[in-house]
């Protein structure tokens, strides 16, 4: 504290005495508070040169509680059009208020509350009593930040967050739009966002996805889980069933069991290791054998496998050996040049990788262990355990 000694004069309100006797007194206004302590405290103002005037004299709120009308005004005004059912009051006060404020609570006993928490409470019932919502202090859907100093307020709108699963039922479809601009637009982020952003008319959407496959690889089985973000939406009470619906209809891909969540879930699905099932198509430049196939993939089956980082991703991920274990391989099919198997493989392991080899980077491969180059000429992922 600084500069509140000697010869200044302050003029604070009953109100603002009364603040700084919040702590005694159980459903008393601050009004209140300041008549039943305004004789006690008469002597230390006095000798502070402090005197007591009217609200719209007061130095420290500075008339802000009986022009309370103005301040809901302008949130309703700001916040109409966008649809809330709870909400919370945030506010900031010049600095040179809540020094005033400090130093006189501290002549009193520091026994009060702040001029912000009080205005919180009381705008946070005003707007209760004019919109019919109630606060809530976790998750508003709302909140309204009141500047003091430059008489504006500020919406901060709580993001929609909706929990699904996806399948892709196609090859070619990146899961977000960012990473794969090229590919006209369609992503899962967009498939599912551009609905959800229609029916909540939302500013921006993001897709959290736990973990993603490959541009080429459908997501078939029990797809995968996802939250989607839709950030500043105007309506929140959006009819998930018709969300459902209208995307599905594209085919490509499929969403299903929407729920409405919290960002809690993004963290959650985000941190999430799974084991996946994959079904693969591979082929080689010659006739299989299939003998000598099948005891390379028995080779593999159930063992520890060394990867390092892929060749494809090693511009974008740190080049680490990485020690997988390949749970189980099982070969469904194979004829000619071409055989069907499915793995299911730790979290993490990249499964082309583990067919081709990726140049002895990946070790030991199913083509380490056949003797022959492999290539993988379809990958589906069908099953996450989760
Ligand atoms: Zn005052």
């Amino acid at each position: 504290m600084q500069g509140f000694s000697g010869d200044q004069h302050f003029s604070i309100c009953i109100r603002c005495l009364g603040r700084a006797y919040a702590a005694i007194g159980h459903g008393l206004s601050n009004v209140e508070r300041g008549r039943i302590h305004l004789s006690e405290s008469a002597p230390v103002l006095s000798e502070n040169n402090i005197s007591i005037v009217g609200e719209e004299h007061c130095s420290i709120c500075r008339s802000v509680f009986m022009r309370m009308g103005d301040f809901t005004d302008l949130a309703l005004t700001k916040s109409s059009g966008y649809e809330f059912n709870t909400f919370l009051v945030g506010s900031t006060f010049p600095k040179d208020v809540s020094d005033e404020e400090t130093f006189i609570q501290g002549l009193l006993g520091n026994r009060g509350e702040s001029i912000r928490k009080e205005f919180n409470r009381e705008a946070g019932k005003a707007l209760s009593d004019l919109t019919g919502k109630s606060v809530d202090k976790a998750f508003p859907d709302m909140t309204f930040h009141f500047d003091l100093e430059y008489y504006q307020v500020k919406l901060e709108i709580r993001s929609l967050y909706i929990y699904g699963i996806y399948r892709k039922n196609r090859r070619g479809i990146p899961q977000t739009r960012w990473i794969h601009q090229g590919n006209n637009g369609v992503s899962v982020e967009q498939i599912i966002g551009d609905v959800i952003s229609k029916h909540s008319q939302c500013e921006n959407y993001f897709l959290h996805g736990s973990g993603r496959e490959d541009v080429d690889v459908r997501m078939q089985g029990n797809g995968r889980e996802f939250v989607l973000e839709a950030q500043n939406p105007k309506i929140r009470s959006i009819n998930l069933k018709a969300v459902q619906e209208e995307i599905n209809r594209s085919g490509d891909i499929s969403v299903d069991d929407l729920n409405f969540t919290s960002r809690e879930t993004v963290v959650k699905i985000k941190g999430a290791n799974h084991d996946k099932s994959y079904r693969v198509t591979i082929t080689c430049d010659g006739q299989l054998d299939p003998q000598k196939f099948g005891q390379a993939i028995s080779q593999l089956s159930g063992k520890d496998i060394y990867q390092r980082t892929p060749l494809r991703v090693s511009s974008r991920r740190s080049d680490l050996i990485r020690r997988r274990n390949i749970r189980e391989m099982v070969l469904e099919q194979i004829s000619g040049n071409t055989a069907i198997c499915v793995v299911r493989a730790e979290a993490g392991t990249y499964i082309k990788e583990l067919i081709h080899g990726d140049e002895g980077r990946t070790n030991p491969s199913l083509s380490s262990e056949y003797g022959s180059q492999l290539k993988v000429q379809s990958l589906d992922v069908i099953w996450i355990y989760r």
